[in-house]
């Protein structure tokens, strides 16, 4: 006696190969019915014998492919309709989808097998995928996930790749980008206008250019790289001054893990975390010097090919290690259209490696870490984006909009929060553009209304996502306050609404409530009611405002204004310099002067007071040296950085600074005594607001977490304290996870604006 039961699956279920995997699995056990890829997921009916029906869905539960993420099965009674076979149906389009779109996956082991067997079809083929890999979300045009709603529509399958996509016994049974190099699209290469091959001799010619010091312009899954032989500073040199990038570390593309074991330290957990699935550019200590990759840096960023494409380029001899960097001019974003990529890169580039294939979206290439407290994110892209990281209770659509540096977008259909890709920083006009095309593309791609929306931004009224948010036509806007958004991002990822934290924002630039710069600041609260700032860095004069984050020595002039019997800095050892002057005048006129509570301008003004008096070149550069002048010293000691109950005192910690720098310490010893002496005052200051408040957990969050030697001296001083400690791991915790927090405030802004109840 057949009985019959419907399932619903969602979750990442759609482009990993789910319905074939369905398909043998009710194959195997005997059952009938059908599969289809639906708006919210997959639609599964099967009929068959009770025993059969259970044994499907424990093994579905337990094996799927290893791509897929399946985040709720609904199993429910069905009316049996005594079907003769299992088939996989249409896709079914009914209403908004919410169904979550698939990251890129890096080619699989069998696709890598037969790319290298001479008697495939797909031998040397760099399209070749199958429904375990391949591209998705770079692909992917519209909803549902079928070819005519894919960049591959305008090939059409020859008999032998249609054989295989209607096979269900199959591996590109429905893989939805299925080509071969008799009916796909082909690489070609161009030098000056002009195509000098095609084929397999195009990529031969590629990995010989690479081998003669050229910069090669390569197109990849999300966008262009810049390629160039790691090893050759020659071409290190020529790819720094036409990219206009002076000292911002390369990535790398390593051959293999072997060659990446060779350049970098890789312990257990980071040798996850490099072939893991999105394959990220993850950052580990250096063993071997590449001049001109990453300057006076201890750390390179290095990945493992990801693509068919990559994996030939290594095969036909290209260098080792290449430098496989975003294809822009400095800060503009990654070049992902062809015509777009002539223009640009011309004079950047000397030949194009250009494949037929259109890329949907732009999309970078993701950056990560472990850490202290393990894996985290520091750019969320390629591999992750725009996979769903929370469930919100929010009813309404809401979109977030971040906060302009890194900038990421947020989007929430049916509680499923789709984090974007990495923008960028939108103060650059090309990378506002881009914000502008990821908005209307999520939008677009899920269908969602705008007078049906909730929009989320940041409070500072100068931003341009801010402005943003004022010119869409929605039903109400949320403004969250910035480092409030950076804790909420932790809670979200782990799905905590209710729970009271010390939540503590280590960041760079925020707008505060009071319109100051926030940036060093304590809080208690939970998403659900809210967070009270409790607690803050004693407030500095910010000559300049944002801009003295370029200037470490502007940074620091506020700061170090307030010590009692400062010696001249203008005179050794410190040799401020000009600048230092300027900016002393413009506070002793209070001309162009903010107040701040930043963490990341004390840090400039530490870095200065070492020695870091120069311009900045990139974002967060004063920071990491200090980072890694401390690393090169044991902790001996720490510097006094006292909490009143309300105010986290700098003084005594650059008093310190000051008298040891003068005595002729050594800076690394200093910095590593500054950097112990940030992370003790910031546990004890916690201890005591938890102590007060009976409070067991805190939150960190912020762009300072950034700093690995941060993170490793608090992890042992909160444990001591028997605090339990969360942090990001599924977005940044700089700003490109800032539109996951105001998501996540809004959702419940909203809840106790409308009275509703989410419990
Ligand atoms: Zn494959
Ligand atoms: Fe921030």
């Amino acid at each position: 006696m057949a009985t019959a039961c419907s399932i619903r699956v969602r979750g990442v279920v759609q482009g990993v190969g789910f319905r074939p995997f369905v398909y043998r699995l009710a194959q195997a056990n005997a059952l009938t019915g059908w599969v289809l890829n639906g708006d919210q997921g997959v639609e599964i009916h099967l009929e068959g014998a009770e025993k059969d029906l259970a044994a499907f869905v424990r093994e579905m539960q337990t094996k799927p492919p290893a791509a897929a993420e399946l985040n709720e099965v609904e199993v429910g009674p069905a009316p049996c309709e005594g079907l003769s076979e299992f088939t996989i149906r249409e896709s079914e389009r009914r209403d908004r989808p919410t169904v979550c779109v698939s990251p890129d996956l890096p080619i699989c082991e069998e696709c890598l097998a037969e790319l290298f067997d001479p008697s495939d079809r797909r031998c040397g083929y760099p399209y070749i995928n199958c429904t375990n890999c391949g591209p998705r979300y770079s692909v992917i045009l519209a909803l549902p996930y079928d070819r005519p709603n894919t960049t591959m529509r305008q090939w059409p399958l020859d008999d032998y790749c249609s054989a295989e996509y209607h096979d269900p016994a199959n591996r590109r049974f429905h893989a939805q980008p299925v080509a071969c190099p008799e009916c796909g699209p082909l690489y070609s290469l161009h030098e000056e206008g002009a195509t000098v091959d095609d084929g397999k001799g195009a990529i031969d010619k590629a990995a010989q250019l690479l081998r003669e010091g050229k910069v090669v312009a390569i197109k990849g899954l999300g966008g262009y790289h810049l390629a160039c032989d790691a090893r050759n500073p020659e071409s290190m040199a020529d790819l720094r001054e036409r990219k206009f990038r002076k000292e911002k570390p390369f990535a790398l593309m390593a051959k293999d893990l072997e060659t990446a074991r060779n350049l970098v330290h890789l312990s257990s957990d980071t040798e996850a975390l490099i072939t893991s699935i999105p394959r990220p550019i993850v950052l580990a200590p250096r063993k071997q010097e590449l001049t001109g990759v990453a300057p006076g840096n201890d750390e390179l960023g290095v990945m493992l090919p990801y693509t068919p494409l990559h994996h030939l380029l290594f095969a036909s001899g290209a260098p080792d290690v290449l430098v496989m960097t975003s294809a822009n001019r400095s800060s503009e974003p990654i070049a992902y259209e062809d015509d777009d990529a002539l223009a640009r890169l011309s004079g950047i580039a000397d030949a194009f490696l250009m494949g037929e294939r259109s890329v949907a979206r732009r999309v970078d290439d993701s950056v990560a870490r472990v850490g202290a407290f393990g894996p985290m994110i520091l750019r969320r892209a390629r591999g992750y984006a725009p996979g769903a990281v929370a469930m919100l209770p929010a009813k309404r659509p809401i979109l977030a909009l971040g906060a302009d540096l890194k900038n990421s977008i947020t989007l929430v259909v049916d509680g499923q929060a789709f984090v974007s890709q990495h923008i960028g920083d939108l103060d650059h006009y090309p990378a506002f553009r881009a914000f502008e095309e990821t908005v209307a593309d999520l939008i677009s791609m899920y269908d969602v209304r705008w007078d049906d929306l909730l929009v989320a931004h940041d409070c500072h009224p100068q931003y341009a996502s801010t402005t943003h948010a004022f010119g869409l036509p929605v039903v109400k806007r949320y403004a969250v306050q910035h480092h409030r958004a950076h804790v909420a991002s932790v809670l979200a990822e782990r799905g905590e609404w209710e729970e009271t934290v010390v939540g503590v924002s280590l960041d760079g630039t925020g707008y505060g409530d009071d319109g100051t710069i926030w940036g060093g600041e304590i809080f208690v609260g939970s998403v659900e009611r809210g967070f009270e700032r409790v607690a803050h860095l004693r407030q500095a004069a910010l000559a300049g405002g944002d801009a003295a984050a370029q200037h470490p020595v502007q940074a620091a002039v506020g700061f170090l204004s307030q010590i009692d019997g400062l010696p001249d800095l203008a005179a050794a050892p410190f040799h401020f310099g000009l600048r230092y002057r300027g900016a002393l005048r413009l506070i002793e006129r209070d001309v162009r002067v903010f107040s701040t509570t930043s963490i990341g301008r004390f840090f400039d003004a530490a870095a200065a007071l070492l020695g870091f008096v120069r311009q900045t070149t990139f974002e967060g550069q004063a920071a990491i040296w200090v980072e890694q002048l401390a690393r090169s010293s044991p902790p001996l000691d720490a510097y006094p950085f006292p909490f009143d109950g309300h105010q986290l005192d700098f003084r005594p910690l650059l008093g310190a600074m000051i008298r040891d720098r003068i005595r002729g310490r050594s800076t690394s010893e200093i910095a590593r005594a500054f950097q112990l002496g940030i992370a003790r005052g910031l546990c004890s200051a916690i201890k005591i607001i938890c102590e007060e408040r009976g409070l067991k957990t805190v939150v960190l969050s912020g762009g300072v977490l950034q700093n690995g030697l941060l993170l490793e001296d608090l992890k042992p001083l909160l444990g001591a304290a028997k605090l339990r400690t969360w942090i990001n791991h599924a977005v940044p915790p700089n700003d490109g996870g800032i539109s996951l927090g105001q998501a996540a405030l809004a959702a419940f802004q909203e809840g106790r604006i409308n009275g509703a109840s989410y419990a």
